[in-house]
Formats: C-alpha cells, structure tokens, sequence
C-alpha cells in the first residue's frame, strides 16, 4: 500500500531523496576527516582540539543516521557504496595532510560554512514541500552552526596564544 508519509509531501520525491542523498554523503565524509583529523593533528592546544574534533565526527555521524532514516521513510535508498560519496557531495573531502592545528582547524570551519550553506538550501526547498525533512534539517543545520563556531572559538584562542608569546 502506498504510505501517506511520502504522498503528502508537496514535491519531487526522487529529487528530494537525490539531495538527502547528496548531504548524506557530505556527512560520511564529514565524519571521517573530523574522525581522522582528531588522530593526527598536531601542534599548540592539540588536547581541546582533538576532544571538539572527535565530538564533531560522532555528532556528524548522528545526522549520517537521521537522513538515512528519512530516505528509507520516503521510500528511497540510501546511497550504499563510499565510491558514490565522491560523486555525490556538495563540500568534497579536505584530507588533513598538513596536520598543523591550525590547517585542520580552518579545512573544518570551512567544510562547516558549505555544510550550512548546503542545509539553508534544503531549509527553503522543504519549507513548505515536507515539514517533515524541513525539521530534520532543523535540527541538523542548528548543530552544524554550533560547529563552526567551536572550531572558531578554538582558532581564535589558539591566534591569541600564539600573538602573547615571545
Ligand atoms: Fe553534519
Ligand atoms: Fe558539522
Ligand atoms: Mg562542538
């Protein structure tokens, strides 16, 4: 039987599931250069980088489960192979070959700045279309903002600290 979940919502819904998608795969992608990061990166402050870093990769895991959830809800599969990442995303992977603090600190703010652009997106499509997926969005776009401003908080300690110093 065909599930009312999907038939209310006011849009394309095989667009809709290729964009959900789409942000899936930044997630993973998200999640593995926090994840990576965290076990790599070096330098002044290391300590309070690795704990925001490594909360940030099981945070980006946690919006990895809710999108999956929605597309297998609207009767989509979630994309099944890491290879269809890179095809996918919409912020691509900066892998943390510079381990310096700082060098991880801004490849993640700005992985974080096109992950909120991304989500703004999906925001205004769903706004009207699927209440539903719009308040997922919601919840996701809310944590991604928290992330960009911790990783800049921590940047911003870390210049101070380095300006004082002889
Ligand atoms: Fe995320
Ligand atoms: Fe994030
Ligand atoms: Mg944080």
């Amino acid at each position: 039987m065909a599930k009312i979940g999907r038939a209310i919502v006011k849009m394309d819904v095989d667009e809709l599931i290729n964009l959900l998608n789409k942000a899936l795969s930044d997630e993973w992608l998200a999640y593995y250069q926090y994840w990576i990061g965290a076990k790599v990166v070096k330098g002044p402050m290391k300590d309070a980088v690795i704990a925001e870093l490594t909360l940030h990769a099981t945070e980006e895991l946690s919006h990895a489960e809710l999108i999956a959830t929605r597309i297998i809800q609207l009767g989509g599969t979630p994309v099944l192979s890491p290879q269809e990442w890179f095809r996918l995303t919409n912020c691509g992977y900066d892998a943390p070959v510079d381990h310096y603090v700082e060098v991880v600190l801004d490849q993640n703010i700005k992985g974080e700045q096109c992950a909120i652009r991304t989500y703004n997106d999906l925001l205004n499509i769903t706004r009207e279309a699927d209440p539903v997926t719009y308040n997922i969005v919601l919840t996701i776009i809310s944590q991604e903002v928290e992330h960009e401003e911790d990783l800049s908080a921590l940047k911003e300690d870390l210049e101070l600290m380095l300006s004082r110093r002889q």
